[in-house]
């Protein structure tokens, strides 16, 4: 397997400035070509520090990919030091320099002259086209042909750098390593922790490479098979994903929660609505940022204060005094309510404690109760204990009242956080598990 490191280079980035999404974006579509990284590397805008990272990356990797410092200050010093480090000229390419010039034309705008640094290349570079900035990219090739490596420099604007990637990196690399024998699937879990998942895929028979990523709230598991027979193996390993993890498993590739709901709701014509409490509005943005919503969405009630609880979703007084606000019982009553007042089939009510403050020994930050009623099903309700800051437990709320939406269209019993079985309890983060209400 064909073994690669990546160099994200800049000052922002070791300061802390900017966050590296390059970085994780090109592994990602590296690993599906099959590709292993096996390093990243950050360094400032220091040519001792460049070398060190150029140097490294190139003892530990065949192919070498790098972002950042192209541009046309003294601080970019990409291709200088790539060019010092392999012991080749810089060769002006006239092509590049007329198309920089023809921008500054276009944006009537003075060219400096360092702009032509961007139109300098190592001996030897292959251009990789920049469509949306001055700086393109290049790739060259060292070593003997049987130690052949390969140096890929790209710009470090993340939306000039993605489609260079895309269109001209990925289908050269792809060819190099005979990636035409590579697949991938990934499949998007919630309600069920990175270690659960690991411990299930790992009994899953065949050749596979499995990987997950935890993005809060949700784990996403991928697997990238090589050789032959890709498609065939592929599909059984969906089999046995979808045998060992179905209820799970609630989309795949980069389906989001909110558009595999909406996705249900239009095709099983089910209007649903929402009663949001401690998720302050978050289940209604997230489902109105799915383009098409109109046709499933009725709206949501945003009763955060008991009086609007009592008046707009009509839950009695005595029901709130006896049992409180975040009680199943009230989450039932405001999950009736909502179904009433905004014409749904379906709705949802979410109340809790998202904390820092009110928490109580009994109602401890974190507790948070749902309810779905239905125009043809008795109401059902759960307490489930969360964990995490306000942020988190009003995003896994709203992320779990989703699911609920999802779980009760398809007839798949509602998720049982941390009650035995084979569903752990959904992991906001590595470190970060939620305990049973
Ligand atoms: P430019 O012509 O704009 O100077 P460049 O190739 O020299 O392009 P840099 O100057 O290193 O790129 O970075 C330009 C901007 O791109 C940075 O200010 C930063 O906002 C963003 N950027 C650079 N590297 C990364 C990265 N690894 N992840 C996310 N953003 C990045």
């Amino acid at each position: 397997m064909i073994q690669a490191a990546i160099i994200s280079t800049g000052d922002e980035l070791t300061t802390g400035r900017t966050t590296d999404t390059n970085a994780g974006f090109i592994a990602d579509r590296l690993l599906e070509l099959g590709i292993d990284v096996v390093a990243v590397l950050t360094v400032g805008d220091r040519p001792e520090h460049l070398r060190w990272a150029w140097s490294e990356a190139l003892r530990l990797a065949r192919v070498v990919i790098a972002t950042g410092g192209l541009g046309p200050t003294a601080d970019d010093l990409t291709t200088e030091t790539v060019a010092a480090l392999l012991g080749r000229n810089l060769v002006h390419d006239e092509q590049v320099a007329e198309r920089i010039r023809e921008l500054f034309r276009l944006f009537n705008r003075p060219m400096p002259e360092n702009n032509m640094k961007q139109a300098a290349f190592p001996e030897g570079a292959v251009i990789v086209p920049n469509g949306l900035g001055t700086a393109p990219g290049y790739r060259v090739a060292v070593g003997s042909p049987d130690d052949r490596r390969h140096l890929v420099v790209l710009p470090g604007v993340p939306r000039e750098m993605k489609p260079m990637l895309t269109d001209a990196v990925l289908p050269w690399l792809a060819e190099l390593t005979g990636a035409a024998r590579v697949g991938h699937r990934t499949f998007q879990t919630f309600g069920i922790s990175e270690s659960g998942l690991d411990e299930i895929v790992a009994g899953i028979p065949g050749e596979g490479r499995w990987s997950f990523r935890a993005n809060f709230p949700e784990v996403s598991v991928r697997v990238v098979v090589r050789g032959d027979d890709v498609d065939r193996r592929l599909d059984a390993f969906g089999r046995e994903v979808y045998a060992r993890l179905g209820q799970y498993v609630y989309g795949e590739g980069d389906a989001t929660m909110e558009r595999v709901v909406g996705d249900l709701l239009a095709a099983r014509r089910v209007a649903v609505g929402f009663a949001e409490s401690c998720t302050g509005g978050l289940v209604a943005h997230r489902l109105t940022n799915v383009p098409g919503c109109s046709s499933y969405y009725r709206g949501a009630v945003n009763a955060y204060a008991n009086e609007v609880k009592e008046r707009v979703l009509g839950v009695p007084a005595d029901l709130l005094a006896a049992r409180g606000a975040v009680s199943e019982e009230v989450a039932g009553a405001m999950a009736e309510g909502a179904r009433r007042v905004l014409g749904a089939d379906i709705a949802v009510g979410v109340t809790g404690v998202a904390g820092p403050d009110g928490g109580t020994a009994e109602k401890p930050v974190g507790t948070v109760c749902f309810g779905l009623a239905a125009a043809y099903a008795p109401t059902v309700t759960r307490r489930y204990r969360l964990w995490g800051n306000r942020e988190w437990v009003k995003l896994l709320s709203s992320q779990i009242a989703l699911d609920w939406v999802r779980r009760h269209l398809l007839g798949v019993p509602l998720l049982e956080i941390g009650r035995g079985g084979a569903a752990p309890a959904p992991a906001p983060a590595k470190s970060e598990s939620v305990a049973p209400g």
